[in-house]
């Protein structure tokens, strides 16, 4: 694409902080609608004119997030840089940093998110738990027979870079399959082979890090997965109390060595053996869209709070159950009206095409009692046509 352009500009942003945001899907169109009540103005990189978040920020440049002359034009109309995905450029922003640029998380930090097999090896050798693993270029490394030996061929593996909502994570059942899988992805770089372990559920936890370091945990919650893809969120985490605060040490950690600022989320596995660090995201999370109604500050608005340079909000939450259900495209066209008018239905429309299998927004119902949750919230979403099934 050739030079990017800047063409709206919807607000005056005098006096508050400029926030950048490279992407405009719908974590960045979250950020927009959060942005006034924090004091920041948000500029979206926009690939398109249709992308989610062009109708709630209030500037847009057009251009790709790896195209460094359209992040250099975004830089310079704003205070400060921030995310809303982690397919970017990591030598060039390290270099805007190196020029004196606020990038928020920094690209130290971003590596984390960016690159699985990284992710791996630093979090393992600070001897967090980790799944057992291996990085390899291709199926000839001469360290893989013996590691699919130990495995007994049953692997998990993952392209190092790229993947995301289950895409280039394969399950191989045997060695020949995993051997087939290594070298589909190693088209695309580093492949991460690991143990592919017995789950026993998903949790998540998100935490807010200020630039002082200061940091605001929010609660654990449960994920249910489908396919690589999450369909629904439950807070809070159904998970006993030992590992609750398991995760919370875990998180503490995590986010002190990743020294992050903005959202950090935390996916976790909960095996027999006890908790086992899945993956970490370096921006708002799918996990955290509960917050926004059923916390006192949204992981967007602390998101937004931490990377202009201001104090965080209190992540308590304001209600004794959430259940977040993502609306994925299904076979007929959704229907927006139907899912809104089930009472006490949350319903947040991303503002995309419809298309079997794409994710279009998400629902979320609050309650005293956890069976209510989850009933309205899956109410809405079979109301609204979704291709996700209720477990
Ligand atoms: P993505 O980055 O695309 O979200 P993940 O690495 O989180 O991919 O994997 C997607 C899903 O695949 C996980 O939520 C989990 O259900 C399953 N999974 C991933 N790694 C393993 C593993 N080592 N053992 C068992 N299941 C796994």
């Amino acid at each position: 694409m050739a030079s990017s352009v800047l063409f709206v500009s919807n607000t005056s942003s005098y006096g508050v902080t400029r926030v950048g945001v490279v992407g405009a899907g719908q974590l960045a169109r979250m950020m927009g609608e959060a942005s006034h009540e924090v004091g920041v103005s948000i500029t979206v990189l926009a690939a398109s004119i249709n992308d989610p978040a062009v109708a709630t920020c209030d500037h847009v440049v057009l251009g790709e997030a790896r195209d460094r002359a359209a992040i250099e034009q975004l830089s310079g109309a704003v205070d400060v840089i921030t995310f809303d995905h982690e397919l970017v450029d990591l030598e060039h922003l390290a270099q805007m940093e190196a020029r004196g640029v606020p990038v928020r998380p920094s690209a130290a930090a971003l590596r984390f998110a960016v690159d699985k097999a990284y992710q791996r090896q630093a979090l393992g050798a600070a001897g967090l738990p980790v799944p057992r693993f291996l990085v390899v270029r291709s199926s000839d490394d001469p360290r893989v027979p013996a590691f699919l030996e130990e495995l007994d061929g049953s692997a998990v593996l993952k392209a190092a870079r790229g993947g995301y909502d289950g895409r280039g994570v394969l399950f191989a059942n045997t060695r020949d399959e995993a051997v087939t899988m290594i070298d589909e992805l190693a088209v695309t770089g580093e492949v991460l082979i690991e143990e592919k372990l017995n789950l026993r559920s998903e949790v998540a936890q998100l935490v807010a890090r200020a630039v002082d370091g200061s940091v605001m945990l929010y609660p654990l919650v449960t994920t249910v997965q489908s396919q690589g893809m999450c369909v629904e969120v439950r807070y809070p985490a159904q998970a006993p109390t030992h590992l609750v605060r398991e995760a919370s040490n875990l998180t503490m950690r995590i986010a002190s060595l990743i020294d992050a600022v903005g959202i950090l989320a935390i996916e976790y596995f909960i095996t027999d053996a006890g908790m086992v660090v899945n993956e970490v995201a370096l921006r708002p999370h799918n996990s955290g869209h509960w917050t926004i109604e059923g916390a006192q500050t949204s992981q967007f608005a602390n998101h937004l709070l931490a990377v202009s340079g201001q104090a965080l909000g209190d992540t308590a939450p304001t209600t004794g159950y959430a259940v977040m259900v993502n609306l994925v495209g299904g076979e007929r066209t959704s229907s927006l009206r139907a899912a809104l008018d089930v009472p006490g239905a949350y319903v947040h429309d991303y503002g995309k095409s419809w298309r079997p299998g794409r994710k279009l927004g998400h629902v979320t119902a609050l309650s005293d009692d956890a069976r209510s949750a989850h009933v309205t919230a899956w109410e809405s979403a079979r109301a609204y046509g979704t291709q996700t099934q209720e477990t």
